[in-house]
């Protein structure tokens, strides 16, 4: 089978991109080593820069996110026993858009039955032949059979763990990691949210964070250990922890609730450069993860994807590559931005295990700042609803 692109990984970020381009009559085959069940139960990012919903409005998947989807003028940011607010509408203007990341992919799966977008689910042992040539293919089984695509380009967007990032030799990659000492341990509740915007908690007991996906239902954060699992946490004991960490005024109102997903995920910042090896272009998680604590993973694939369908549609429609050729260029300045932002924030609120008093004394110096300064909450406002794309 030939088609113009092939799309490894049908989580958001190839999902939007297939719609994309569908939408322009580029034709793009999504594997997707999973069933669809199973990527939409994964519970994972809530909250949307402007420049995402404007590429799911053009892709013309809005419908929903702009009916269901809440806005937010701003976040609140509590230590000791201080609390203030980061007014994101009088600092820059612009929300961001409160919307599950289940939600998102629904839509999108949905588009694409209606458009006719092939999409092979449990596509097995997928491997990525020629991709510094100018015939790429990709082999898969399905079904027990070996399949064979031929196509243009491949689109790696099949994560952290995917096997597009892993084709490109380790001699023309550049990996740039960082690993914190500390996961977040997640839980959802169908219960209404304790605050109608974000909490986030810097407090002596270790990072919290209170979220939402919808009127109701919650998702809530601690910082725990990385050796913890979450069979050692009770609901009680959540419940108590987070409590314990939040505004005394939050913790009197918090509505507890059985737990209906509790996970741990580990905190990592992750580069990998380049993002081009010839006709092999990687796109979101496959190419970078930032920690959670900005909110910035799904909308950083987001702007990948943007930079990437630019390229796609000007090559395919112009015949001009310069937007291809620029692509890894453009959205690793953008990427390591938003890189050094994720890592401001999770210094910024956690807890480390080596911290000394000093480093804790300067933590809480900068807190304060930010309490008092006009200007570096308009630093943190202005990243925080999306840096331009
Ligand atoms: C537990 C967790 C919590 C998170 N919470 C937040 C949050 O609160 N806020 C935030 O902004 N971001 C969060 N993120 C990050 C955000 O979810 C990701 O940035 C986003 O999912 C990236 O989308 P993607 O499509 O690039 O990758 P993914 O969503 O990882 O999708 C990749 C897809 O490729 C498929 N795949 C993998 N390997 C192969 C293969 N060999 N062949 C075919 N298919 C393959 C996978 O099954 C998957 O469907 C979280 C991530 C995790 C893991």
């Amino acid at each position: 089978m030939r088609t113009q692109v092939v799309i490894i990984g049908g989580g958001p970020s190839g999902l939007l991109l297939g719609q994309l381009l569908l939408r322009q009559g580029i034709d793009a085959v999504v594997l997707e080593r999973r069933t669809r069940d199973y990527v939409l139960g994964r519970i994972r990012a809530g909250v949307l820069e402007v420049g995402f919903v404007n590429l799911m409005q053009e892709a013309q998947v809005g419908a929903r996110m702009l009916s269901e989807g809440i806005p937010h003028d701003g976040i609140r940011i509590s230590y000791d026993d201080e609390l203030f607010r980061i007014d994101f509408a009088r600092l820059t203007g612009t929300p961001v858009v409160v919307y599950g990341q289940t939600e998102v992919t629904r839509d999108l799966y949905d588009a694409r039955d209606a458009a006719g977008g092939k999409t092979v689910f449990r596509a097995e042992n997928v491997q990525i032949h020629g991709a510094n040539t100018d015939a790429p293919h990709v082999t898969y089984s399905e079904d027990g059979q070996i399949r064979r695509l031929d196509c243009d380009y491949v689109i790696g967007c099949d994560g952290f763990h995917g096997v597009s990032r892993r084709t490109i030799p380790q001699n023309i990659r550049r990996d740039h990691e960082k690993a914190y000492p500390f996961g977040w341990l997640g839980v959802l509740s169908q219960t209404p949210p304790v605050s109608e915007e974000l909490i986030y908690a810097n407090s002596e007991r270790g990072f919290a964070l209170c979220s939402m996906r919808n009127p109701n239902l919650s998702r809530y954060y601690v910082q725990c250990p990385l050796s913890d699992q979450p069979g050692d946490w009770s609901d009680d004991r959540f419940w108590d922890e987070l409590r314990r960490r939040i505004p005394p005024a939050a913790a009197e109102t918090l509505i507890t609730g059985p737990s209906i997903e509790k996970s741990i995920a580990p905190l990592r910042s992750f580069v990998s450069e380049p993002m081009r090896w010839g006709r092999l272009f990687l796109c979101g998680d496959a190419g970078h993860i930032v920690p959670p604590t900005g909110a910035k993973g799904l909308n950083t694939a987001a702007s990948d994807v943007h930079y990437l369908y630019q390229g796609l549609l000007s090559h395919y429609l112009d015949g001009d590559s310069a937007g291809l050729d620029n692509y890894s260029a453009d959205a690793l300045l953008r990427i390591w931005k938003v890189e050094r932002f994720s890592w401001c924030m999770t210094n910024l609120l956690h807890r480390f295990p080596e911290q000394s008093g000093f480093d804790l004394r300067i933590q809480r110096a900068e807190l304060e700042f930010l309490h008092e300064n006009e200007a570096a909450q308009m630093v943190l406002a202005q990243n925080y609803v999306g840096l331009p794309y």
